[in-house]
């Protein structure tokens, strides 16, 4: 049975985030996205109000709720600002359901627990200054000494780099495999930020999500203990793309919340601005732009909540949720630019939150997999390159 209704608890979830959206982000987002800075206190609202571990079972501290309810979170938030969804991108859909699929019992007692609780901070850390969409391309390296790996190597463009307590970090164990480019040598490892020989940085001047944390994370003779590998010595790369279906959701169904946000921004606009002596809400190509938005909020949610419904089932999912991110972000992208068009001069200044929209935008078509690469995965699928539902999802969902 296909039921297009929101839980009770759906709904619960869905006005808790709208609310702090609301008391925490909208009021202040000008002044950090000015100043570049990112508000920790956003954090503290979201740890008290129990989200950093919403789709995470109770059993590992977190609220059990479904993929739904992680869907919604970031729509609400991202409907305040790109950087407030972030968070939930990199902690949560990168990091956390990541540990809860893969991590060992122990790992998760000591790692994901905290992280539920909103006491420890994660983040993902697969890409370096040489290497983005070419994961095979990195360069760091995991050598093995007794009971340990020593760590060396750079992550570049990692959300909350300055920020996380937790990196999950990608590395070559196997340096013959480096050579030959097999990515079954590489391996996965939580790095705490207290580990000596880890450094941190932020990258100045970002285009967008400027109220978000993006820097890199510098790994010098970092001596990791193999207890922190995360699943088995060969199947990081495996596990990098697994933590890629549950981060593009997130970035998904976070990019129906920035359309409905330009949606609101330029309905209001377009009712008070005159021109000709007439609203421009009576001009037929303004109001184009205003049904184009509309046709990608709408479609846009029908595809991220199909992925979130395959995610509750414990079915792989990896085609509809890049098709979701593919979709969603390309229309965020376009109702951006059009909300910006429609408020004329006034969207080319923050004193619209328009501006803001159309440069948070842009990230999201490059982040978590390229347009070009979502395309491409979904050519790969119709030509029968890539294979689709023959395996279970990694992440098991609700199946327990
Ligand atoms: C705000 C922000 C936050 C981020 N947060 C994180 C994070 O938390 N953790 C993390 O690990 N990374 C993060 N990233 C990095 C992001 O995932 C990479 O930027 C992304 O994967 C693209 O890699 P790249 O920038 O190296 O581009 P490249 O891989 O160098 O690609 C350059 C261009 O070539 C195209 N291209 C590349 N290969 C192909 C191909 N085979 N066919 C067709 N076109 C191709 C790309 O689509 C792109 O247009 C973040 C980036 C940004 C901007």
């Amino acid at each position: 049975m296909i039921d297009f209704e929101l839980t009770e608890d759906h709904k619960m979830v869905q006005s808790v985030a709208r609310e702090i959206a609301a008391r925490k982000v909208a009021p202040t987002i000008r002044d950090f996205d000015r100043k570049h800075e990112f508000d920790p206190t956003l954090i503290t609202a979201l740890k008290e109000a129990d989200l950093m571990g919403v789709c995470v079972p109770e059993k590992y501290g977190g609220m059990g709720m479904d993929y739904i309810s992680l869907g919604l979170v970031c729509e609400e938030l991202e409907y305040a600002d790109t950087s407030a969804r972030v968070i939930f991108s990199v902690h949560i859909g990168l990091n956390s359901m990541t540990l809860l699929g893969w991590a060992s019992e122990e790992q998760k007692e000591k790692y994901l627990i905290p992280q539920a609780k909103g006491e420890k901070i994660a983040t993902f850390g697969l890409t370096e200054p040489g290497a983005g969409t070419d994961a095979v391309g990195i360069a760091t390296t995991a050598d093995k000494d007794g009971d340990h790996y020593i760590l060396n190597g750079e992550k570049m463009w990692i959300s909350l780099a300055d920020v996380a307590d937790n990196f999950l970090i990608f590395a070559w164990t196997d340096r013959d495999k480096k050579e030959k480019r097999d990515h079954s040598g590489i391996s996965c490892f939580i790095v705490e930020r207290e580990f000596e020989g880890v450094t941190t940085g932020s990258i100045p001047g970002k285009l967008g999500v400027r109220a978000g944390n993006t820097g890199w994370i510098a790994m010098q003779d970092v001596k990791v203990s193999k207890e922190n590998m995360v699943g088995e010595p060969d199947e990081g790369f495996k596990i990098a793309m697994t933590c890629l279906d549950g981060g593009r959701y997130t970035v998904a169904a976070g990019s129906t919340g920035l359309i409905k946000a330009c949606i609101d921004a330029s309905v209001e606009y377009c009712r008070t601005r005159k021109t000709f002596e007439t609203e421009i809400s009576q001009h037929q190509l303004v109001k184009e732009m205003l049904a184009e938005m509309e046709y990608g909020y709408q479609a846009g949610r029908l595809l991220w909540w199909k992925a979130g419904w395959l995610k509750n089932k414990g079915v792989r999912n990896t085609r509809e949720t890049a098709m979701a991110k593919w979709f969603c972000t390309d229309q965020a992208e376009k109702a951006a630019y059009n909300a910006v068009q429609i408020h004329g001069a006034y969207g080319f200044s923050d004193e619209y939150p328009v501006e803001r929209f159309f440069r948070n935008s842009k990230g999201a078509a490059i982040y978590e997999g390229t347009r070009e690469i979502q395309k491409l995965m979904q050519a790969d699928y119709l030509l029968g390159f890539r294979k689709d539902k023959e395996t279970r999802l990694m992440v098991p969902g609700y199946e327990e």
